[in-house]
């Protein structure tokens, strides 16, 4: 048995992962607090394991991040604010089990790949669209991976010259205006709904559809959300697609528009008919299950 962490920007899940990558237990908890997040992570992970240590023999703990890995230490996680972080060498003197790091996007394609909706294919792209966008790019079979860091850093591709500033520092990057979490904060924002939670806004939508100003707005979202899948589409050239993260949650929404605004909308260097886009299978255990496979 393996262990499977996977922490997101704004919650962190552990699960027991038997050899035919199946969840035997999990938990959860969400990231609220941030201020303190090293003390919470490293609290939640330990007590968490040592308990799962107890019922199941562990052979090794791999852990999902949402940033860069370098040497399996974490070198930075923009949306979480942690840099230069050697989580595995503090979990590894405290537990004894073997603890290995990687992208979190990275992880779910490799579960996706192995076990979800992208077994097929060979050539294939991921993007875990949620509180940012992580990507990653199965070629010929295998993960990319840069040498020294992981790169394939999609989601900080500048898609808007001198546009708003993202976390990492740098002006209008793809996730500034594609991810979830800006789509909520801006619907939020707008028509003062005073939350963030993907339910209620996900309601607000549906009982307001013929709003013009929210649909002007889902439109805009869907244009630059597109924009950037296209960049990628046309350096890669992948025969399927995978979109996870919460944004498999908006189907009804967005799954139609996106492919559709992909395929007219002038984006593509090599015109298509058509193009595969599957929606995660592995939904949120992706990661967890995505950590036990590096
Ligand atoms: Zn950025």
């Amino acid at each position: 048995m393996k262990i499977g962490i996977d922490i997101g920007g704004s919650h962190i899940g552990i699960g027991v992962v038997d050899n035919n990558g199946e969840i035997i237990i999990k938990t959860e908890k969400f990231l609220i607090e941030k201020n303190n997040i090293r003390n919470i992570l490293e609290e939640f992970i330990t007590e968490n394991v040592m308990q799962f240590a107890l019922m199941y023999d562990i052979e090794s703990i791999g852990i999902a991040v949402p940033g860069t890995i370098r040497n399996n230490n974490i070198d930075k996680a923009v949306n979480l604010n942690i840099e230069n972080y050697n989580l595995a060498t503090i979990l590894e003197k405290i537990l004894k089990i073997k603890v290995k790091l990687k992208n979190d996007a990275k992880c779910a394609a490799l579960a996706e790949y192995k076990y979800g909706e992208l077994k097929e294919y060979k050539n294939s792209l991921f993007l875990c669209i949620g509180t940012g966008i992580g990507g990653a790019v199965i070629y010929d079979g295998q993960l990319l991976e840069a040498e020294e860091v992981p790169g394939y850093e999609f989601s900080h591709m500048i898609i808007q010259k001198d546009g708003e500033l993202c976390n990492c520092g740098k002006r209008g990057c793809f996730e500034t205006y594609a991810s979830l979490k800006r789509f909520k904060q801006k619907i939020s924002e707008r028509f003062e709904l005073n939350t963030l939670s993907g339910k209620e806004i996900r309601k607000f939508i549906q009982e307001n559809s013929e709003n013009q100003i929210l649909k002007k707005m889902i439109k805009e979202y869907i244009e630059y959300l597109s924009i950037g899948i296209s960049n990628i589409i046309n350096i890669f050239e992948p025969e399927a697609i995978c979109l996870g993260g919460s944004f498999a949650e908006y189907e009804n929404i967005f799954y139609n528009p996106l492919k559709q605004a992909i395929l007219q909308g002038n984006l593509l260097f090599n015109p298509r008919h058509d193009i595969i886009i599957k929606l995660a299978k592995l939904k949120n255990d992706a990661g967890i299950i995505g950590a036990t496979l590096i």
